[in-house]
């Protein structure tokens, strides 16, 4: 994987609108497009806000999520869930 791809996967990431599963597949949120820095210390993940369907917002950690990805020439599809 080329430097550019690795750059503009890791911007694509934290798009608002990527859907995030919940560990039992049962729910999907959508991330707002809001991160910030993780506080727990020694962590270099990235809290990413995801909007649920009943409204509620939660901040989980990049590092606590899978991340599945197929980045195509024109277009990507990525996902993260819950772990
Ligand atoms: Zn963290």
């Amino acid at each position: 994987m080329s430097e550019y791809q690795e750059v503009l996967s890791r911007e694509m990431r934290f798009e608002a609108g990527r859907k995030v599963y919940s560990r039992t597949y049962d729910e999907v949120g959508l991330t707002t497009g809001s991160t910030h820095a993780c506080p727990m210390s020694g962590c270099s993940g990235l809290r990413v806000a995801v909007k649920w369907p009943d409204g509620r917002h939660t901040f989980p950690c990049s590092r606590g999520m899978a991340l599945r990805q197929i980045i195509g020439k024109e277009s990507a599809f990525i996902e993260w869930r819950l772990l």
